[in-house]
């Protein structure tokens, strides 16, 4: 095994070695990370969910109720009355036919591509989609294409060209690092000409965007028929655990018989469900999450805007700085740190090669007087 010290050795020259920080209280603002009290930007905690008094509560009442472990996998035992009750509100909430919990939205994503899609068929992806859809794509035996990002134009000419049976188009609703949004109406328009499904991975809208906070196909006012595959997170905006599909009863049906990482691994702890379940009614009667988080948002950008910092073109609260290089990120990173303030570089692969940043997102838990600090810091930024 002398090799992989060698590897790790060359993965650490070239600073792309990762650690990890060791955390010792609740997700928010203000968290011990390594035993030092540190102001944060890098969680995806949007609307402040992951620790309200209200969800917390939820979930000691669910353990209490139904014990900690499920037990076994969905289609044995361990499909409880709450798990039950959270897909009938997921759909409810998204105004879909039905909805199917996964362990995770990675593997939510591997399910799905890989029971709809067998050797007859194709799939296209956007080039900054989520690892997860990508390992979705590695793992399916259709034919299996990435395009230029947001490319629409290529995107077309292989719809055009290709013969395959079954075609998807997926992308993620809103870039995971960039914060900005697919052009959805546009590739739904595209895949409707071409008899393919359009399916969102909306990780970072689910909760967040449009009037309702069901995310980025509202934002856009499309429907079920133009956006058929809806896979969203549960760990993000909601503040808890695990993913969803929504679409017809067909398209669920069919993933219950036919999706892998949905069979055959051990169903979400129930207190979860009742959690999040929870947390899903907090998004709905509190719609002053996200007023809150768009103030923020808006403060951030004027703010970086008036110290000409290159802000990316982003509505949502991930608002990332691209440093380039490695090294430059590291820096950045490293100097806010030193000021008590934590958003860890993202370098490639995570990243394309020299788009490595730091990547900020903001939180209706953050206070005009963070977003203050945190531009404060930036503005003393030494950039090189
Ligand atoms: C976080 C994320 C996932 C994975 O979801 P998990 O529940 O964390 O596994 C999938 N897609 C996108 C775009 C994400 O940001």
């Amino acid at each position: 095994m002398r090799q992989l010290n060698t590897e790790l050795i060359q993965h650490r020259t070239a600073n792309l070695y990762r650690t990890r920080h060791i955390l010792s209280s609740p997700q928010g603002p203000d968290i011990i990370v390594d035993g030092r009290q540190m102001l944060t930007f890098c969680s995806n905690d949007y609307l402040g969910l992951a620790a309200a008094p209200q969800v917390i509560e939820a979930m000691q009442h669910g353990a209490n109720e139904y014990g900690v472990g499920s037990g076994s996998s969905h289609l044995i035992s361990g499909h409880y009355a709450p798990h039950q009750e959270l897909e009938q509100a997921l759909a409810a909430f998204l105004g879909r036919p039905r909805a199917l919990l996964f362990s995770t939205g990675y593997m939510a994503n591997i399910g799905v591509l890989t029971a709809l899609l067998g050797s007859n068929d194709a799939l296209f992806e956007d080039r900054l989609n989520h690892a997860s859809l990508i390992d979705g794509g590695m793992l399916t035996t259709a034919r299996f294409q990435r395009y230029p990002h947001v490319n629409l134009e290529i995107l077309k000419r292989r719809l055009t060209r290709s013969a395959m049976e079954r075609c998807i188009v997926a992308t993620d609703g809103v870039f995971s690092m960039d914060g900005e949004l697919a052009p959805l109406p546009e590739l739904a328009e595209l895949a409707a000409a071409h008899n393919a499904w359009l399916m969102v991975d909306d990780a970072h809208g689910f909760g967040v965007l449009g009037a309702k906070g069901t995310g980025t196909i509202e934002h856009f006012g499309l429907n079920v028929d133009q956006v058929p595959i809806l896979m969203g997170t549960l760990g993000k905006a909601i503040g808890v655990f695990g993913a969803f599909v929504a679409g017809s009863e067909d398209l669920i049906e069919t993933l219950i018989q036919k999706a892998r990482s949905f069979i055959y691994t051990t169903a979400l702890p129930p207190a979860l469900a009742v959690a999040t379940l929870e947390a899903l009614r907090l998004v709905q009667a509190e719609p002053e999450r996200r007023e809150q988080l768009q103030a923020r948002i808006a403060q951030f950008r004027s703010g970086a805007l008036n110290m000409n910092l290159p802000l990316m073109d982003s509505i949502t609260a991930i608002q990332p700085l691209i440093a380039g290089d490695t090294e430059r990120a590291i820096s950045w990173s490293k100097q806010l740190e030193n000021k008590g303030i934590l958003i860890p570089a993202i370098r490639p692969p995570t990243v394309p090669v020299n788009q490595a940043r730091l990547r900020i997102t903001l939180s209706a838990s953050h206070t005009e007087e963070h977003i203050a600090r945190l531009l404060e810091a930036l503005s003393q930024l030494k950039i090189s």
